[in-house]
Parts: structure tokens; C-alpha cells; sequence
């Protein structure tokens, strides 16, 4: 966006009417993609991508381009409403602020801070001043327990990768000429990766797909390998073992720059071929080839999705995929995974402050995700509120996220949060966490506040639209800073004083990123320099052996374990679930009329033989049903599933799958809930 003011004016044909441009990030998904909106008075006229965006190139995706009919939703909150004999009433904001904070303020004398957690959502993630605020908020209050999205998606393989190199790592996608995505569809999930992938694709990179779907990024492989959901572990020390066997490793970059290779040859010393193919459904020639292939290219990489750690074998899943790398000499090397350079902000939580004395809920189950990460790990609130333990959480504050239908068994995190003191949400929409909470403050979308976006590059989100009386999301926690008496702890009084101070690590202000975003100076490849001056883990080398998971008592090498449910005669199915559609994000948009046109109703995935075992055609009405519950909807035949696994978007209000999934059976180091290989079974209705 260099050199370009993120507001121009033109005027457009005879009539000489003013067209306002405005440069902003959509904020529908954690990709922020660059978006240009035409203004004419008030009236929001086009949408469009912006083309100088580094990552997004001009392109949106379908949310993106509908992002008006999102905006004007038909659930669209446009007051704060509060519980009155049990029903959500209109109120103003002075009374539903006062109402929050009277709330905050009881529960603290009464049951202590630490009875209190606050959830964010995907929207939050990427806004900079509403996080810091969070942080500071949680911390002035005295609760440890700030949690979020984290607890469920992606931060199990970021674990993963940190544990083993220190940092996250992802495909050089610009100089790679081999991607494996393992367990990711970016074709569907992420524009940003879609790019990337494609221009790679256009350079003559060849891409392998490990997916037990045939989802779309399929369609553009040279190789589509699917082994049976929860296995990429076995899979990854096949590739591992057949590495070591034929002796393809990289002798001197293990030698020089990695610890515990010999633990890792032990490793796959005790596995078999057959026992691999057995566990994988994949052959052992297959394996072979694959990992022939991956470690004699110089130049190859691998996208790491959500499909290899939700499971609760997830974390050492992607261990096993981390070593592979690692002896192949793939890390840190041009056109392999590299560490990218990531602009800073500033933070709330500096060494001035001193941490709290409670650790977060979680930290006695997965002691290394709360540290790591300092939060809670919120799957484990519902088994607390059970056992009415003296760690359960009394009250709670949703801000962006429909955790009712989002995580999994649904029966039992309904039963938390009806249970809870009380239950605040801040949300665009009624969801149906919204419906269960006692006060909904209404949030204004992405079109509807000023942000900065600290997704790379860092950039300004602009203030183009008002629905009712929604407000920006920093607005609503400096509102609730002011019903606390903490208005003088935020450090900044306007908005351009606020993300001028987050920027200040960067030596830029919030003019400069009015003017142009950081995209030069950042997000680019940081080549070669762990190598250089050593990673950031205990030993300053790739920990293959894991010392912190050695000194917690897990195991320090990536040793395979079978899903805590496996199908049997009763539950014959595997069960996977959260498949991605352009139209929908999680659970949102499913009544947005230009969104949900393809997928009007919800239907779950059979394979061809399967349905005709059991006598069931497309479009047959049935029920699905775990040991956990069950739901009633459509077949949908198709041979994109294979034999014996069952596949359904998660999301759905009416027929809601996380029904059937599991909160409680979790990846014993990340505390990921199984959500994409549990059991199963189907009986046709009539
Ligand atoms: S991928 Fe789509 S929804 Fe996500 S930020 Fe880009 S345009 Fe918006």
C-alpha cells in the first residue's frame, strides 16, 4: 500500500457525484485480506479487493464480497439487551455497562477474581487494541483465566512446532518446489494461502495432499494420499523410518543442528511396516514413495492444517511431522519451512507486571499449553462446573465466538453455561450463546469500527458504516474499563493515540499506516538465522527429543497412540468433522441469503458403499449418533468420503454435530478435544 492515502475522493460522471475510496482489511476471517470501499455519502456503493495488498493480491472471497449482506444481517443485534424475568430486553448502553460491571464486581468479592473467565473468538484475534485491552482487563481484574479460540484450533500444532524449533514454521512458498499439505484445504480455507499455493503451482512446484477427504485442494495435486483419520502420526514415522532405513537423512544437518536423533531411530525401530500400513490404510510402497520423494527434494515444505491436531493425538502428530523436517534438513532453509519475521506490538503484560498468583484453569491438566500460551485451556470448564470444583468458573465473558454450537459436546457446555453466576456476550449476531447469556451487548462488524489488524501486514481497519447502535469491540472494554473506575490504567484517550502506542515497537504511527502498511518491512522470510545463532529451545538446537516434554512426563519423541475411540460394532463409523465451505465461517452466515445458497440445509457425507449397505439414497433423512448424542439429518452419497468414515460441517443450529462430539477425551499435552476421530453410527429413518 505504499504511497497510497487510505481515503481518496472522485467524482464519477456528469452529475458530479463525490465517490469516497477507502482502504480497509476485511475482518470475516483471520486472513484480513486488503479491501477497497467506494463511498457515496453514506451509502457504501462497491467492495472490492485492493490490489496492492501483498497477500491478497485484489481477490475476495465470497464472505468477503457479501460482506454488506453480513453487516446488515437478518440477526443483527442493534441494542444491548438484558435478562428480565428470563427474557433478553432492550436497554441503552449506560445501563447494560453499569449491569456488567455491578456483575464483574460481585463475583470478585464474592467468589474471587479467579471465578472469572473472558472467551475470545476469531474475530478478535487480529484486532490489536480489543486484545490489549483483554489482557490488561484480565489482569487489572485479577483472573488468570483469559482464554480463547486457541483452546480448540491451531494453537496445538504452533505448540508443537515451538516445542521442537521454537517457532512456528510454514512453507517458503515463493522459492519451495514441493508442498505437501498435510490435514489443510487452503483452497477453501484461506485466500491468502490460496495465492501463494497457486502461484507456486504456476512456477512448477508440485503439491501432495495428505487428507482423508477429496476436498478441493485436491483437485489442483499432483498426489492425494488419505490416510484413516487420526493415523498421520503412524504415517509420519513410516516416512521417518523409511528416511532413516535408506539413509536419505541429512547427516550434517542433524549432526550440527539437532538432539535426540538416536531416540528417534529407536522410535521407528519399534514400529513395523505393517503395522503402519494396518493403522493407516495406506501401503508401505506408498509410504515409501512419499518419503523418497519428500526428502530427495531439496526445496520441499509442508503446510500443517487443523486436520492433524484435533485429535488426542493431535500435539505428537505434528511432532512427527516437525522431525520430519527437521532430518530432512527442511527447516530454516530457502524454499523449505522458514520462520517468517512478524511486526511487534506493543503488549499489555510486560515483566513489569508481576504474573498472578492463581495459575489458569487447566494448568494441572496441560501444564504446558497454560504455560506456553498464558491462558486457560477452556475445554476443561464444563468437567470443573460438574465437579464444582474450587476451579470452576462462575462467570464468564463471550466476546466474539458461539461456544454453544462451536465446542464440542454441546449438551454438556449448555449445561456450563446455564449454570454459571452469569454469562455476558459481545456479538454482532444472536447466536445461540447470545441466547443463553444475561446481558448481549451488540458489537459492531469489521465495516463498522476503526482497528488496527495485527495480522501481517500490520494495517488500519476503517470506520465506513453504523448498524443500530453497535459498537467497535476496543469500545465496549474501554467502556467497561470506565464502570470499573480503570479508565486512567489504558494508555491512550483516542484511537489514533491507541494504535500509535501499539505501533510503537514498530517506530511507526498511525498516520504512517494511514498512508501506507508495513508490508516491506515485514512478514518476510527470516532465512538461515537460527541456523546461524542457534533456536530458541532449551538446548538452542531442534529438540527431535523433546526436553520439555521429558521434564513433564510425556513422552519426548513422537510415539504413536491410537484416537481414545476407535469405531466398534455399536459405533461402526469413523466420525470427522469441521470440513471447510467458502459460503460459511464456522458457525456464521447461515441465514445471509447470497451465502447459503449452495448449502441451504445441513446434511452429513457417506461414502457410495456405505449408503448402499445400509439402503440409503441422497437426500434420506437420518439419524447420526454417538455415545455422547444424536441428531437427525440428510444423507449427502458421495465418494469425496471414504469407506467407513463419516464427514459433517460443524455449525449447523438444527442439526448440530458437536452434539455428537467430545469434550472430555482430550490431547492429553494441548488439551484438544477429539473433533475428527471419534465413532459413529448411521440409521436410515423408516
Ligand atoms: S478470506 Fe474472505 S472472509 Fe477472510 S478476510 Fe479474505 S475476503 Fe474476508
Amino acid at each position: 500500500m505504499a504511497g497510497k492515502s487510505a481515503r481518496q475522493t472522485h467524482s464519477r460522471g456528469d452529475n458530479m457525484e463525490k465517490i469516497e475510496k477507502i482502504k480497509t482489511v476485511c475482518g470475516i476471517c483471520v486472513d484480513n485480506c486488503g479491501m477497497e470501499i467506494e463511498k457515496s455519502g453514506d451509502k457504501i456503493t462497491k467492495i472490492s479487493g485492493l490490489k496492492e495488498h501483498p497477500f491478497s493480491k485484489g481477490k475476495l472471497c465470497i464472505r468477503g464480497m457479501n460482506a454488506l449482506d453480513i453487516a446488515n444481517s437478518p440477526s443483527r443485534i442493534k441494542k444491548p439487551l438484558i435478562k428480565i424475568n428470563g427474557k433478553l430486553t432492550e436497554t441503552d448502553w449506560d445501563d447494560a455497562i453499569n449491569e456488567v460491571c455491578r456483575l464483574l464486581e460481585k463475583l470478585k468479592n464474592d467468589k474471587g477474581p479467579q471465578s472469572l473467565a473472558v472467551y475470545f473468538g476469531d474475530p478478535i484475534i487480529c484486532q490489536g487494541l480489543t486484545l490489549y485491552l483483554l489482557r490488561l482487563f484480565c489482569y487489572l481484574y485479577g483472573t488468570p483465566n483469559l482464554c480463547c479460540t486457541g483452546s480448540i484450533c491451531n494453537i496445538s500444532k504452533v505448540m508443537a512446532n515451538m516445542v521442537t524449533y521454537g517457532r512456528w514454521t510454514s512453507p517458503h512458498y515463493e522459492k519451495t518446489d514441493y508442498i505437501i499439505l498435510w490435514g489443510t484445504n487452503p483452497l477453501v480455507s484461506s485466500l491468502r494461502t490460496r495465492n501463494r499455493l497457486l502461484e507456486a503451482k504456476k512456477r512448477g512446484a508440485k503439491i501432495t495432499v495428505i487428507d482423508p477427504r477429496i476436498t478441493e485442494s485436491v483437485k489442483i495435486a499432483d498426489k492425494h494420499i488419505a490416510p484413516k483419520p487420526g493415523t498421520d502420526g503412524a504415517l509420519a514415522l513410516g516416512m521417518i523410518k523409511t528416511i532413516i532405513e535408506e539413509r536419505i537423512f541429512d547427516f550434517d544437518f542433524v549432526e550440527r543442528y539437532t538432539v535426540g536423533f538416536n531416540e528417534i531411530l529407536a522410535l521407528t525401530g519399534n514400529i513395523s511396516f505393517e503395522e503402519i500400513e494396518s493403522l493407516t490404510g495406506i501401503s508401505a510402497d506408498e509410504i515409501k514413495a512419499l518419503a523418497r520423494e519428500f526428502a530427495m527434494i531439496e526445496k520441499a515444505s509442508i503446510e500443517q492444517g487443523s486436520s492433524l491436531d484435533q485429535h488426542t493425538n493431535g500435539n505428537q502428530t505434528v511432532r512427527a511431522v516437525a522431525v520430519l523436517l527437521s532430518i530432512t534438513g527442511k527447516i530454516d532453509r530457502e524454499g523449505c519451512n522458514v520462520f517468517l519475521k512478524v511486526a511487534p506490538t506493543s503488549q499489555p503484560l510486560t515483566k513489569d507486571m508481576p504474573p498472578l498468583s492463581t495459575p489458569p484453569v487447566g494448568t494441572k491438566e496441560h501444564p504446558i499449553f497454560t504455560r506456553y500460551f498464558r491462558q486457560a485451556q477452556a475445554m476443561t470448564f464444563p468437567e470443573y462446573s460438574e465437579k464444582k470444583d474450587s476451579n470452576q468458573i462462575r462467570g464468564l465473558i463471550v466476546d466474539g465466538s458461539n461456544i454453544a454450537l462451536t465446542w464440542p459436546n454441546s449438551a454438556k457446555t449448555v449445561n456450563f453455561l446455564k449454570g454459571l453466576d452469569f454469562l455476558v456476550t459481545i456479538d454482532t449476531v444472536m447466536s445461540e450463546t447470545a441466547m443463553l447469556s444475561d446481558i448481549v451487548l451488540p458489537a459492531a462488524g469489521f465495516l463498522e469500527r476503526d482497528e488496527l489488524s495485527i495480522q501481517q501486514p500490520l494495517s488500519l481497519q476503517r470506520k465506513v458504516l453504523q448498524i443500530g447502535e453497535a459498537m467497535a469491540d476496543n469500545l465496549i472494554w474501554e467502556r467497561i474499563f470506565d464502570g470499573l473506575g480503570l479508565r486512567d490504567k489504558i494508555p491512550w484517550s483516542n484511537i489514533e493515540e491507541g494504535i500509535t502506542y501499539l505501533l510503537k515497537p514498530t517506530g511507526k504511527t498511525y498516520y504512517d499506516l494511514l498512508e501506507s502498511s508495513l508490508d516491506e518491512s515485514f512478514h518476510t522470510p527470516d532465512i538461515g538465522k537460527s541456523l546461524e545463532n542457534g533456536f530458541p529451545t532449551k538446548s538452542g538446537k531442534i529438540e527431535l527429543s523433546s526436553s520439555i516434554f521429558k521434564e513433564t512426563g510425556y513422552s519426548p519423541v513422537p510415539k504413536f497412540e491410537l484416537p481414545a475411540e476407535i469405531p466398534d460394532k455399536e459405533y461402526p463409523f469413523i466420525l470427522t468433522t469441521g470440513g471447510r465451505i467458502p459460503q460459511f465461517n464456522h458457525s456464521q452466515f447461515r441465514n445471509i441469503a447470497s451465502l447459503n445458497k449452495t448449502n441451504p440445509i445441513p446434511s452429513f457425507e457417506i461414502n457410495p458403499d456405505d449408503a448402499e449397505e445400509r439402503g440409503i439414497s441422497n437426500g434420506d433423512e437420518c439419524y447420526l449418533s454417538s455415545r455422547r448424542g444424536k441428531i437427525k439429518v440428510k444423507a449427502k452419497v458421495t465418494d469425496k468420503i471414504m469407506k467407513g468414515v463419516i464427514h459433517m460441517l460443524h455449525g449447523w443450529s438444527e442439526a448440530n454435530i458437536n452434539l455428537l462430539t467430545d469434550i472430555e477425551a482430550r490431547d492429553p499435552i494441548s488439551g484438544f478435544p477429539s473433533l475428527k476421530s471419534l465413532s459413529c453410527r448411521v440409521d436410515k429413518i423408516g
